[in-house]
């Protein structure tokens, strides 16, 4: 098994173009997209487009479902509403039903994968998974040894031993063969909030995962931001990595 696992996009195609390059610089062959294409961001059509090209499994997320009106924007704050409904004047029909076709889990059986964009339990409810309990609680709602998420847009890696202990690593771990399961959260292409600006995305194989931040150039995403007349602080938390 050899993947590089990508998460909430949000429509920044200067930080997708980063990644897709340095998984191609890996020489990664098989890329898989756990939802999030669009919203908060200026490209939504080039990005659904090069995910499309570039990714084997592509998830939805609560974004992409927004966008399609299959999930009540009521709940969003007042400034991802504003780029849902900025985003729905600009993506093309074809690109909807890109989105449209979408599942929001995936199961691949013959690497026990199981991929999801917000929690195992209850996927549609769009719930966070952040601490071990969460953990816990979602390591019964899902079979295969290995579950990769998005939508926190923050990277960690949690392995539950058999013992039963939990143990959070930040960057990487040894993937142990048959003993150890995981739930590991691929952080954010496009709008990181973990205190560090940089894109992330994770790489897995078959002895290790390891979650890789890339630069990319944010004042080129800014500026069209800015020209699309999208929130300030969408635009502004990019820097800060928020
Ligand atoms: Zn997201």
């Amino acid at each position: 098994m050899e993947y590089a696992v990508i998460s909430d996009v949000h429509a920044n195609l200067e930080a997708l173009r980063a990644v897709i390059t340095n998984i191609k610089g890996r020489g990664l062959k098989r890329v898989l997209f756990l939802g999030d294409a669009v919203g908060y961001g200026p490209n939504p059509n080039e990005c659904t487009e090069l995910i499309e090209e570039t990714s084997e499994v592509l998830l939805a997320g609560n974004h992409d479902w927004a966008v399609l009106g299959r999930t009540d924007i009521e709940y969003f704050n007042e400034y991802a509403r504003a780029a849902i409904l900025w985003t729905e004047t600009v993506l093309s029909e074809e690109n909807r039903k890109t989105l449209s076709q979408l599942s929001i889990t995936k199961s691949l059986s013959e690497d026990s994968l199981f991929l999801v964009h917000s929690t195992p339990k209850r996927p549609e409810e769009w719930h966070y998974l952040l601490t071990s309990w969460d953990a816990e609680v979602n390591f019964h709602y899902f079979k295969e040894r290995i579950c990769f998420l998005g939508h926190s847009h923050l990277p960690f890696i949690i392995e539950k031993l058999p013992s039963g202990e939990m143990i959070v690593h930040k960057e990487k771990a040894e993937i142990k063969k048959q003993e150890s399961r995981y739930i590991i959260s691929a952080g954010s292409v496009g709008q990181p909030r973990d205190h560090n600006p940089k894109a992330c995305y994770a790489i897995i194989d078959d002895v290790h995962v390891e979650l890789i931040r890339v630069e990319y150039d944010i004042e080129e995403t800014q500026e069209k931001m800015m020209r699309a007349g999208l929130p300030e602080p969408l635009i502004e938390r990019l820097e800060r990595g928020v």
